[in-house]
């Protein structure tokens, strides 16, 4: 019922000509819309010139970063209006790399959603547990604060059509195998505080990845798990033929 989704994050990698190069390179051959989404998250120099490049392909273009206002005196900031103007289908936000690197505020990442919402893009929320619990007999139980700040103010209607990707610190960049079980337990809580906070019926629309060093040898199995929809690949998306031998055994 909800489309799976597999999303490239090439972070700071990649020039102008060597995204557009990749773009070309898999068009034609992805699994049909129908069945699965295949989105790109380029550098922001290089979005405009992959949409023109993916503009006859299903490929979705995604922005790693937008501003909180639309225009203005923000010195080197990145209008999600400009974005939206550009081609850009969705936008990253709250990534761990942005909140560690660019002390991204929980307040930061929530205005930022508003913004790309009101642009009309739909944000892709990274999100990592802010504190494990542990229950009697030894059950795990997360707890994602961190998220719900982030939906501060984001209504029933926004929220159904958004993407959440958990993303667990110890997994990012780790270059280790991925847990596929633990993978899906973070997944599946996600999909409970939604519920929560939400209704059962929007916690069971929204599309929730799983990303953190997924890679060729990990990803079937990680993407047979009901509670994820889809992955978000960082170092593994960099080289064609390998994203689209991951892209087709989805
Ligand atoms: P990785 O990156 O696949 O290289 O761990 C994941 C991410 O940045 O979301």
């Amino acid at each position: 019922m909800r489309k799976p989704f597999v999303a490239a994050n090439w972070k700071m990698h990649k020039n102008v000509q060597e995204s557009v190069d990749f773009i070309n390179q898999i068009k034609g051959k992805l699994p049909s819309f129908d069945q699965l989404e295949v989105g790109i998250a380029g550098t922001t120099l290089a979005l405009h010139s992959m949409a023109v490049a993916a503009k006859d392909s299903d490929v979705q273009i995604i922005a790693q970063n937008a501003f909180k206002e639309f225009e203005g005196a923000y010195t080197g900031e990145i209008s999600p209006k400009a974005l939206a103007d550009s081609g850009v289908d969705y936008v990253l936000l709250g990534h761990i790399e942005r909140r560690t690197m660019f002390n991204e505020s929980n307040q930061m990442v929530n205005q930022k959603v508003i913004a790309t919402l009101q642009a009309g893009m739909t944000p892709i929320i990274c999100t990592d547990e802010t504190m494990v619990q542990k229950e009697h007999g030894g059950s795990v139980h997360y707890v994602f604060a961190q998220l719900m700040n982030v939906l501060h103010d984001v209504s029933f209607d926004q929220v159904k059509n958004i993407i959440i990707s958990y993303e667990p610190s110890w997994a990012v960049g780790a270059g280790q195998h991925a847990n596929p079980i633990l993978a899906e337990e973070g997944c599946r809580q996600i999909r409970q505080t939604i519920a929560d906070s939400y209704s059962y019926e929007v916690a069971d629309k929204i599309r929730i990845l799983y990303g953190g060093s997924v890679n060729p040898d990990n990803i079937e199995e990680l993407m047979r798990k009901r509670d994820i929809d889809g992955v978000l690949i960082g170092r593994a998306s960099l080289d064609a033929d390998n994203f689209l031998s991951m892209v087709n055994t989805v």
